[in-house]
């Protein structure tokens, strides 16, 4: 039995001409084990291989997971202050509406609104009226 660089163990009649299913790789293998026979080789080479595959399922899974919600938080400092001045209405506040309006046209839709508002509501840079509207802080 074989074992990449890159963590896939395999079986291989021998070492001189084989590659890594994986990554295709020959420099960076090394013989873990020899086996007798081609039906215990088999085993071995799934056993090892199955903790290897459910991590990197895992770790896929994670990374997208963080990549989808670091786009929907994506909005940076300055997206926000974009938004917030052309969302504002003559008296300096802002609506769900209106900072909807603002998000469409600047090409910012990386959350709702509603969301928006919250994260601001709870960094203070807007403060709520009580006629659904919010007064920009700054
Ligand atoms: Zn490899």
């Amino acid at each position: 039995m074989l074992r990449c660089q890159c963590g896939r163990n395999f079986g291989s009649r021998s070492n001189s001409n084989s590659k890594c299913p994986r990554c295709n790789k020959k420099t960076s293998l090394s013989t873990i084990k020899s086996f007798s026979s081609s039906s215990e080789l088999r085993d071995a080479v799934s056993k090892a291989n199955v903790p290897d595959e459910i991590i990197s399922e895992l770790s896929s899974r994670l990374a997208s997971y963080e990549k989808s919600e670091r786009s929907n938080e994506g909005l940076t400092s300055d997206d926000i202050q974009k938004i917030l001045s052309l969302a504002k209405l003559p008296d300096d506040s802002v609506t769900l509406s209106s900072v909807n309006e603002s998000m469409i046209t600047l090409n910012l839709e990386k959350m709702s609104p509603e969301r928006l508002m919250e994260l601001l509501e709870t960094s203070s840079m807007v403060l709520r009226n009580p006629n659904n509207s919010w007064s920009v802080l700054q």
